[in-house]
């Protein structure tokens, strides 16, 4: 922050008059634009993104959450401590209508394997603390992790207690799996959403806005980096590609489909590289975690064929075909994102491959043998292609990190699921939902256990997963809270796992 001191920049944030220097200063008596929190994302060795956006009323319907028109300067902070006294790195940047006054900051030149406070300065006001760190040189292993990872926090099904217990248990970095946002209308739970089902930029704006004002929320966001995949809520519930779930929506959808990628954008702490085109949105991406962990973060909506025997749970034939990919509109016979999958899994930088993504991995059978045609259970060809890319290239330990299901599971991937001698190949682990589908119930029998041997763990109760991650192992513990349909409930571990380094599969910790 070129020419302005600490001290100025710290006094700026108590009233008007110490703003004097600033270019800022006849916007000093405007109301607090940063009520939707601030948040950080995708950890390097040197560095992160700082995400916030400003909206002192989030709720109107323009979406533009009570800016005008013009672009405001945002300057940001990074020190070592959260008093700020050890600023190590500064600057500003643009706020700009097009985005929704998002920022997206990239931050450079930070040492590696660090922690780190952040916040911003716009319009005489500043923000929240948050903490973040950077991930370890690629050439070491650095410290001890401790990943959470969450999914499915619908607003109107409850409140985001899990959220807060999530941060209180200081993850270093944080997964969201998809469903940040639901698109339908006000909901029949105990707090609603504003507005009908969301159409349009301007209404997707506002749902974000409205979920970013939940302090739960924003305390998640605050305590670490964050790695995001959407899944179908933030565009339509089940869509496929183009495919919407509602054929009335067949002539909108493109357009749908790209105000809701764009709207993902800009609420999300991604980097540019990740920012919507008018077509689609490049969110596929490897990140590195030193020599302990890589996270492929995956797409299975944007290129996904459409569900086969029309959707639902089905004993369907055509979930078979070589030519359907969850992962790839297939073009000419080539699947790039599968690809990039399997050459980044073969590098072998790391001892754990997180594959972080959407919908349910393992082979789930109901009792009448059908299947559900949303998850890879509908793509068993797109599974087998992975499964045996793990065998092939001789991935050490494969993890497959999974939201959608609102239930939590813990499975073992098998090469063959049919022979139950088969080899034990890889692990998944299923968070439940945050709030979806509301308070659950304490049933933790797995369901159609006799079929499906290989899954270990089940809980119905809300939550979130916790990971502390090691060289030699990955422990796992169900986190789960008893309500969610009032706010503050406690949090308990329904489970525990131990997933031993170059032995897949689950253990009882
Ligand atoms: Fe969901
Ligand atoms: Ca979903």
């Amino acid at each position: 922050m070129a020419g302005l001191s600490r001290r100025i920049f710290v006094l700026g944030g108590l009233g008007a008059a110490s703003a004097t220097t600033l270019s800022t200063v006849a916007a000093a008596a405007s109301p607090y634009p940063f009520k939707l929190g601030i948040a950080s994302g995708e950890p390097a060795p040197d560095g992160v993104v700082l995400w916030t956006r400003l909206a002192p009323s989030p709720l109107n319907s323009d979406g533009l959450g009570g800016m005008t028109s013009a672009d405001v300067e945002v300057e940001w902070q990074v020190a070592t401590d959260d008093r700020f006294a050890k600023v190590v790195a500064t600057g500003k940047t643009t706020a700009r209508r097009d985005e929704a006054h998002s920022v997206h900051v990239e931050v450079g030149g930070l040492p590696a394997d660090a922690d780190f406070f952040y916040r911003f300065r716009a319009q005489g006001h500043i923000s929240a603390v948050g903490r973040t760190r950077t991930a370890p040189a690629l050439t070491a292993v650095g410290r001890d992790l401790i990943m959470a990872m969450c999914s499915c926090s619908a607003w109107q099904d409850g409140y985001f207690t899990a959220y807060r217990r999530l941060a209180e248990d200081r993850p270093g970095l944080v997964l969201h799996l998809g469903d940040y946002i639901y698109e339908g209308g006000a909901g029949k739970g105990p707090r609603r959403h504003v507005g009908g089902e969301i159409m349009d930029l301007a209404a997707y704006r506002r749902r974000y806005a409205q979920y970013k004002t939940d302090p739960d929320l924003q305390a998640a966001h605050a305590v670490a980096p964050w790695l995001v995949v959407p899944d179908d809520h933030e565009v339509e519930n089940n869509y496929a590609g183009l495919v919407p779930q509602n054929s009335n929506d067949n002539d909108i959808f493109a357009a749908r489909r790209a105000a809701a990628y764009r709207a993902y954008w800009e609420n999300m702490p991604l980097r540019k590289e990740q920012k919507y085109t008018a077509t689609g949105i490049p969110l596929y991406r490897r990140v590195r975690w030193g020599k302990l962990a890589n996270f492929h973060m995956l797409d299975t909506r944007q290129f996904r064929a459409n569900q086969a025997c029309g959707d639902g749970w089905q004993n369907c034939k055509d979930a078979d075909l070589d030519t359907r990919s969850i992962l790839d509109t297939l073009k000419s016979g080539a699947r790039p994102q599968e690809q990039w999958l399997l050459d980044g899994l073969a590098e072998k930088t790391a001892t754990w491959d997180f594959l972080g993504q959407q919908v349910f991995f393992a082979r789930r059978l109901g009792p009448d043998g059908k299947s559900s045609m949303d998850g890879w259970d509908g793509y068993r060809a797109s599974r087998a292609r992975i499964q045996a890319g793990f065998v092939e290239r001789g991935i050490r330990n494969p993890i497959v990190l999974t939201g959608d299901v609102h239930k939590a599971w813990g499975n073992d991937l098998k090469n063959d699921y049919r022979d139950p001698g088969s080899a034990v190949i890889g692990t998944e682990l299923v968070t439940t939902s945050i709030a979806s589908g509301g308070d659950g119930d304490d049933i933790t029998t797995v369901p159609d256990q006799s079929t499906n041997p290989h899954l270990k763990f089940h809980s119905r109760r809300r939550g979130y997963i916790r990971n502390p991650i090691t060289a030699g192992q990955v422990r796992t513990d169900f986190r789960t809270v008893d309500k969610v349909t009032e706010h503050g409930a406690p949090v308990k571990t329904a489970g525990s796992f131990v997933i031993a380094d170059g032995k897949p599969g689950l253990q009882k910790a």
